[in-house]
């Protein structure tokens, strides 16, 4: 099939969920072409919108969010969004931060205080849906230029030593990378030859929008029962999970269905009238074997499905993205050190890992055996002491989240602090660029110097801050990840090194 010159891009990605759209944004914004298919006609389907598409977002998607100037953005798209939360769980006394297989932990237990790379103040994740977060990175996507293909779905792939062939929707697009953003079931995996690999569904899941006939049969809320979980918001709004093997994935439920396994987990003898909306997922845990095949990646749900109890899916695929846009375009741009790419996996992997174990964690306390109840009742005593809470915190909220880069300072490897320096700007606004910084709290020429060396990457700001955490000189990199960090007097060859491991070498040598 001939290839028409304008279907050449840097990067072509297939799939234009909230992982393609933010990674495309990420790839513009450090000056390289992108190309999304999508296999969808419209970006809009009922699953999207409130309620079932209601996403906790976690701190370090949150913060990724303010590094790229996103977040008034969705705040303006949240409004019914912050109705619902605010009419929900938020508003019990005292307030909860989060749970575990539905064991809350409260924020006034909470010791902040022991995050001691962390700045003091307020903690913040917030609440969106789908729809919303999809069409304000749709947006910028298209603000910064890069190119949506909708109904257009991937089908496969050649590769030779210098580019990809993406065949798409009877069409033929050249890139030099093709990354895959496609889901769970990513078409990109499985044409890679990637392996997928994990422990199978304990539980088929429903969310289901119904009319019944006798609801106040129902109590509201969240319910664990000798058959299982569920949740009811009256009139009709219900996520239940079924211990069936996850039998039922990706069958049609009809009426007769969703009410009888709302019988079974509830319990109660409960009418279904009418089914409005419904939807299956499982606990399924399966991680990608690797991220990377020669030009082709992997984020998001199509490197790692689990079970959404816990809400930790979407953050773990934004947080692939941060970190896969910026290696992947120096790798481009050819400034990238050799190995650069390679840390994508070897970062990103273990994480994944760590989440996929969560909510396996998760899906044992909720079985409905004696063993887990019993189980169940320990878990919520730890979480009800101090250290209890804060360990969940940390946990559920993403703030402990560190990459291993060799460095034992408490700040290397993760998320910079949002320091509000004398100039007036903070951290998070001097990232919104896509490039690294070196901040130095002492304003030292020798510093500035070496950082100019690099000015097509590195931001030199020397200022000075209230509260430095103890540090004197920082390089982040630019998804926010500190690099290197500094108490007293810095060696600058120990600078110019952590300098060429992130950002190649200077402009001067390249
Ligand atoms: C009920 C539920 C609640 C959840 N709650 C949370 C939560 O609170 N917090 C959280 O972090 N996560 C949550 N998640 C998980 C979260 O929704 C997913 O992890 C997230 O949507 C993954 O984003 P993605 O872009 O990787 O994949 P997707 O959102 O699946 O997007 C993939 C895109 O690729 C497209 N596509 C598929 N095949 C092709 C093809 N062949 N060619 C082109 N395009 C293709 C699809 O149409 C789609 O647009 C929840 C999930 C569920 C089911």
């Amino acid at each position: 099939m001939p290839i028409p010159d304008t279907a050449f891009h840097d990067v072509i990605i297939a799939g234009a969920g909230p992982v393609g759209l933010f990674l495309a944004c990420e790839l513009r914004l450090a000056g390289v072409s992108v190309l999304v298919l999508e296999q969808a006609e419209h970006p809009d389907t009922p699953l999207k919108a409130l309620p079932f598409g209601l996403r906790g977002l976690s701190v370090p998607t949150v913060e990724s969010l303010d590094r790229r100037d996103l977040l008034d953005d969705l705040k303006a798209h949240m409004a019914r969004v912050e109705t619902l939360v605010t009419a929900h769980w938020m508003q019990q006394k005292p307030s909860p931060g989060g749970h575990f297989a539905g064991i809350q932990f409260f924020r006034d237990q909470i010791d902040a205080a022991r995050w001691a790379y962390r700045l003091p103040g307020p903690v913040g994740s917030i609440a969106t849906d789908m729809a919303s977060i999809e069409a304000v990175f749709a947006r910028r996507a298209e603000t910064l230029g890069v190119k949506i293909r909708r109904g257009c779905s991937f089908e496969s792939f050649e590769e030779s030593d210098a580019s990809v062939i993406v065949h798409a929707g009877g069409e033929a697009f050249e890139g030099h990378w093709l990354v895959g953003c496609d889901g769970g079931r990513s078409a990109v995996r499985k044409a890679s030859g990637i392996g997928f690999t994990g422990t199978d569904p304990e539980f088929t899941g429903y969310s289901a929008q119904v009319v019944l006939a006798n609801p106040d049969a129902l109590k509201p809320g969240r319910h664990y029962t000798p058959a299982g979980m569920y949740t009811f918001a009256a009139p009709g709004t219900i996520a239940m999970v079924n211990f069936d093997g996850g039998a039922f994935h990706r069958a049609e439920p009809s009426r007769d269905h969703i009410e009888a396994v709302l019988r079974k987990v509830s319990g109660v003898d409960i009418s279904v009238i009418a089914l409005e909306i419904a939807a299956t997922w499982t606990d399924r845990a399966y991680q990608a074997t690797a991220y990377r095949r020669g030009r082709v990646l992997l984020a998001g749900d199509s490197a790692h499905v689990h079970s959404p109890l816990g809400g930790q899916g979407l953050n773990l695929g934004l947080g692939d993205a941060m970190n896969l846009g910026w290696k992947l375009a120096a790798t481009i741009r050819g400034d990238a050190p050799g190995d650069l790419l390679d840390t994508y996996a070897s970062e990103r992997q273990p994480i994944g890992a760590q989440i996929l174990d969560w909510s396996r964690a998760q899906v044992a306390l909720m079985r409905p055996s004696a063993s887990s109840r019993a189980l169940g009742a320990i878990i919520r005593d730890l979480v009800a002491t101090g250290d209890g809470a804060t360990y969940f915190a940390e946990r559920v909220w993403g703030v402990g989240i560190r990459y291993d880069l060799g460095d034992r300072h408490l700040l290397v490897g993760r998320s910079a602090p949002d320091f509000e320096l004398s100039d007036g700007s903070r951290t998070n606004e001097l990232l919104r660029n896509g490039r690294g910084l070196l901040l130095d709290f002492r304003g030292r020429a020798s510093l500035q110097a070496i950082s100019d060396r690099w000015a097509d990457r590195i931001a030199y700001v020397g200022v000075t801050t209230d509260e430095s955490l103890g540090t004197d000189t920082v390089l982040v990199r630019p998804d926010g990840v500190i690099a290197w960090a500094c108490e007293g007097q810095p060696s600058l060859d120990e600078i110019e090194q952590a300098a060429i491991r992130w950002f190649g070498q200077p402009e001067s040598s390249t």
